[in-house]
């Protein structure tokens, strides 16, 4: 059997760490892999996890398995956080949760369900967005369609190409969207722009998909949750897949969940109940040390505290880069302005340089981003923020 398969091609992101890894340059930066750093280039485990899971080590009395769909606790606190307990669709009943391997799980079950409900459902996805999306959802067999989303010529949304895109969508066709910090651009709707996607939705009858990966690391977690507030309270239906991965730092433990509003309670229950069956099918129940770390500190006030604390210390770091960086690079006269990177939110952005240029500083400096040019400003810190701005003005005026 395994003599007839082939080897397949790494990841580009994993081959592009493995350079970083064999790059011998003493200034080498790596722009290129998701993960949060601190200033001093590090993803530590958040204060609030650890003491969660102190709690936790002291508390847990079994290992059986979790409920078919996750842990309670986790379930409910995380449609808190994403709509709020205050909001009507919640308030309503019309809101069901299963807590999944990470958002990547959460988008599969989402797509699983969608693909139950109506096969020939298309789902269409923002050019550029995640590539991971791609095959997350197109595993299902789903078909996608593309809509225009960055222009890369003038640097931010193209709104109106957008627009004239998603009025082809037919009803029951599935629109995907990023809640906030969209990867890979950082370029993220306003709420005048969610506003009238929304209407759209209403008269077409598409669905929106939203992957919220980063919810708190944009502008704040309540302004950060505006689009699927909007969206819940005015469309009768909406899933969300939300990954716990950035914000609480819980990367490796796998820990999200797809949320699905319904127009009615008990078709969210049926739903959730396609969702968790669909689980089922692929690895049965999903793993409980995540969930139980971010359930704890969602439901407790102190942990909750100590949490939103560093969140929004992460997050000013990542915008308060963004405004250095665009203050050193603008005030050298590169023919560029850099402006957008300190309009956008997120963890990345497209520096934008030629494919030569990108090489150039892969080559020569030893600086490692994506090669569509997004790097993550995370990577930037006070000990490189000044040889990564003098490599690329040496580049572009080169
Ligand atoms: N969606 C987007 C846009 C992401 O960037 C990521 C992670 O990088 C995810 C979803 C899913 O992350 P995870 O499965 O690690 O929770």
């Amino acid at each position: 059997m395994f003599e007839t398969l082939q080897d397949l091609p790494q990841d580009p992101i994993l081959g592009l760490m493995a350079a970083y890894r064999a790059d011998s340059n003493p200034h080498k930066v790596d722009l290129g892999v998701g993960v949060y750093r601190n200033d001093a280039g590090a993803t530590p485990v958040l204060r609030a996890v650890k003491e969660a899971e102190r709690q936790l080590a002291l508390d847990e009395d079994t290992k059986a398995y979790l409920p078919q769909m996750g842990d309670p606790v986790f379930n409910r606190t995380i449609v808190d956080l994403v709509f709020s307990a205050d909001h009507a669709a919640v308030t309503e009943q019309r809101v069901r949760s299963v807590q999944t391997p990470g958002g990547c799980g959460a988008l599969r079950i989402g797509a699983e369900v969608i693909k139950r409900s109506r096969p020939d459902a298309r789902v269409w996805v923002s050019n550029p967005t995640w590539p991971n999306h791609i095959p997350l959802i197109g595993g299902t067999g789903l078909e996608f369609k593309e809509y225009p989303y960055y222009d890369h010529a003038s640097r931010r949304i193209d709104f109106d190409a957008m627009l004239a895109a998603l009025q082809q969508a037919q009803a029951g066709d599935v629109v995907l969207l990023h809640g906030c910090c969209h990867n890979p651009s950082g370029a993220d709707l306003s709420q005048d722009q969610w506003r009238e996607i929304t209407s759209l939705a209403d008269r077409i009858g598409f669905i929106p998909f939203i992957d919220t990966a980063y919810q708190g690391l944009g502008e704040g977690l309540q302004e950060d949750a505006f689009g699927m507030r909007w969206m819940a309270a005015n469309l009768p239906e909406v899933l969300v897949a939300s990954s716990c991965s950035k914000n609480f730092g819980l990367y490796r433990e796998r820990t999200g969940a797809i949320i699905f509003v319904a127009a009615q309670p008990d078709q969210a229950a049926r739903t959730q109940s396609q969702a968790a069956h669909a689980a089922r099918q692929i690895y049965s129940m999903p793993p409980a040390h995540g969930a139980l770390i971010a359930g704890a500190i969602l439901d407790s006030d102190e942990l909750r505290a100590t949490w939103e604390a560093e969140l929004t210390e992460m997050r000013d770091r990542i915008n308060g880069v963004r405004r250095l960086l665009v203050e050193k690079l603008n005030a050298n006269r590169a023919g560029v302005d850099f402006d957008f990177i300190q309009q956008q939110r997120g963890m990345f952005s497209f520096l934008g340089v030629t494919p030569e240029q990108l090489q150039q500083l892969r080559k020569q400096y030893g600086i490692y981003m994506a090669d569509s040019t997004r790097f993550n400003v995370a990577g930037v810190n006070s000990g490189n923020i000044d040889y990564l701005v003098k490599s690329v003005l040496e580049v572009l005026s080169a």
